[in-house]
């Protein structure tokens, strides 16, 4: 294991931000990321990013979306630089039919940035994507956006990130009025005023710094609200708790920011505070043991399978998030649930707007690698010992559907389809026990209308769906192989294999799936199953 302080390998973890984005539909999730772009470089001028608003909608838009794969892909991870840091930025589906997909994202960033609307507060795709959050300690960071508009008093809106998030709230900067009289930020830890100014196309201008609140430049720069902002410091900074960074990487604080993404105000502020404090990539549970980004050794896993957005190739992208080591082009690995050696030797970068093949690349970092089947959600490649990353679940399904094939010649069509939607984590596919139909799980109701459309897009079959009495699935555990048997035996009309050929146990409601539980105290149900 190395971790020399100046080792080139140390240098370029230690310049690399992972993050995703949470929030709402409508928020300002598209907008912002356009600004941080525009920081970045990455892009020149604003209207540049075309908004990902396919998981918002039903089909028809998302089918429209389609025939520009191309652009989805690459927007779903964005790298970019800003200042000395590479900024790796990993789109997070916001409808709250795709959370699962979100989910995984999440698992391969090392912090997120959650945007809250300031007329609206917390909401409910906030809450949810928050709980995933939770569950890793990932640090967030703050933009409270939409300061143009009137919406809630600030105070307001940070009480109730704190009731409905359970996080604890620290202002970095802190607005000026709002809507019409809104004048700007003052930001707290560098004590400066920056002036409100609609900027949409260009970068920000500097602050103006101020030597303390009781400047008389205040008064002549703000009016009767210098007198409002002097009250309103006094009174977080002596009610709100002070930023410590430690609680933000655990977790439990978050800064928090306000701004206008769309007039592109108060964003810098964020991005700034953000590779300033933001953690560098950072340590990955495998089963065996906790793997540091700087050990030599190379490894990652993959948290997401894309169809490839040239329908005229069939190959699918996996997105490998890199744990440790180093990255060179052509390099062996080992994939470890199949037990082969495979060559990574077109693995693809994704800069904002376009793809690139990538030489080398580091931990922190997400290279996609085209695959033609062989790679599922969850593979862990090395180049040494064997590891496999945890922590990235498939949840039980809510919703069920049965299939039903409108021309039978078509059933290989569509078993391969089914198949190849599983991997992607698209769609949940069971086979049960007895018949020779499929049932379909999904955690959203959205995926349905997506399985559907690209079964007739991708593979050229038409399908429908029919109503089935099943609103619960578990995985089934049992050690004790016997009362597996007897347990099969009894229950063999409500029992399935999944795609990865995972015993499942599929009733009609939790009050039936509890009954067979007290039966059957040997055997274990599980939500969720980690990728195998
Ligand atoms: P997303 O759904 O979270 O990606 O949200 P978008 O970035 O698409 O923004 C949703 C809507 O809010 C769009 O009409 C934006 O123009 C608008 N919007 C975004 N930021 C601001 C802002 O700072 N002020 C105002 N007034 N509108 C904004």
């Amino acid at each position: 294991m190395s971790h020399e302080k100046n080792s080139p390998l140390t240098r370029e973890i230690n310049k690399r931000r992972t993050f995703g984005i949470i929030s709402h539909p409508d928020a300002g999730k598209t907008t912002l990321t356009e600004k941080l772009l525009l920081f970045g470089g990455a892009i020149q001028q604003a209207g540049a990013v075309k908004s990902r608003k396919t998981d918002r909608h039903a089909t028809s838009d998302w089918m429209a979306i389609e025939q520009e794969r191309g652009i989805s892909v690459t927007s779903s991870v964005m790298k970019f630089n800003y200042r000395d840091f590479d900024i790796n930025l990993l789109d997070t589906p916001g409808h709250k039919d795709f959370s699962e997909d979100t989910y995984r994202v999440l698992t391969a960033v090392d912090s997120a940035m959650m945007i809250i609307d300031s007329a609206k507060g917390v909401e409910t795709q906030t809450e949810k994507l928050m709980e995933v959050c939770r569950m890793r300690n990932t640090p967030i960071m703050t933009f409270i956006n939409k300061l143009d508009r009137d919406g809630m008093e600030p105070l307001d809106i940070l009480a109730d990130i704190e009731e409905k998030l359970q996080i604890e709230c620290t202002p970095l900067t802190w607005p000026i009025g709002m809507g019409k009289r809104f004048k700007g930020v003052y930001n707290l830890y560098k004590k400066e005023l920056h002036l409100f100014s609609a900027e949409k196309e260009t970068l920000a201008k500097e602050g103006i710094r101020i030597q303390d609140l009781s400047d008389p430049k205040l008064d002549e720069l703000l009016g009767s609200q210098a007198d409002d902002l002097r009250d309103d410091i006094e009174l977080i900074e002596g009610a709100a708790d002070p930023f410590e960074l430690d609680l933000y990487l655990k977790g439990t604080q978050t800064p928090v920011f306000f701004g206008s993404a769309i007039n592109n105000f108060g964003v810098q502020e964020l991005l700034d505070a953000f590779v300033e404090m933001a953690p560098t990539p950072i340590g990955r549970k495998a089963m065996s043991r906790e793997v540091s980004p700087y050990e030599e050794g190379f490894s990652g896993f993959v948290f997401k399978i894309q169809a490839n957005m040239d329908p005229a190739h069939r190959d699918r992208i996996a997105f490998f998030r890199i744990c440790s080591g180093k990255f060179t082009r052509g390099m062996k690995v080992k994939h470890h649930r199949i037990g082969k050696d495979i060559t990574i030797a077109n693995a693809t970068i994704f800069m904002a707007q376009d793809r690139t093949h990538v030489e080398e690349a580091y931990p922190g970092d997400i290279i996609g690698i085209h695959n033609h089947g062989t790679i599922k959600i969850g593979d862990t490649f090395t180049t040494k010992e064997p590891l496999k990353f945890t922590g990235i679940p498939s949840f039980a399904p809510e919703h069920f559907k049965r299939v039903l094939l409108k021309n039978p010649l078509k059933t290989k069509q569509l078993q391969k389809g089914l198949m190849q939607l599983a991997e992607e984590g698209a769609v949940q596919v069971f086979r049960p026990l007895r018949g020779s139909d499929y049932i379909l799980g999904a955690v959203g109701e959205l995926q349905f209308e997506v399985t559907i459309a690209r079964l007739k897009n991708e593979y050229n079959v038409d399908a429908a769906y029919e109503h089935v009495n099943i609103g619960v699935a578990r995985w089934i555990g049992c050690d004790d192989k016997k009362c597996l048997d007897a347990f099969k035996e009894n229950q063999m009309a409500s029992l399935a294999m999944d795609a990865e050929e995972h015993l499942t146990y599929l009733t009609t409601s939790e009050w039936q799936l509890g009954f067979v539980m007290e039966q059957n105290p040997d055997i274990v149900f599980n939500k969720t199953r980690e990728y195998a």
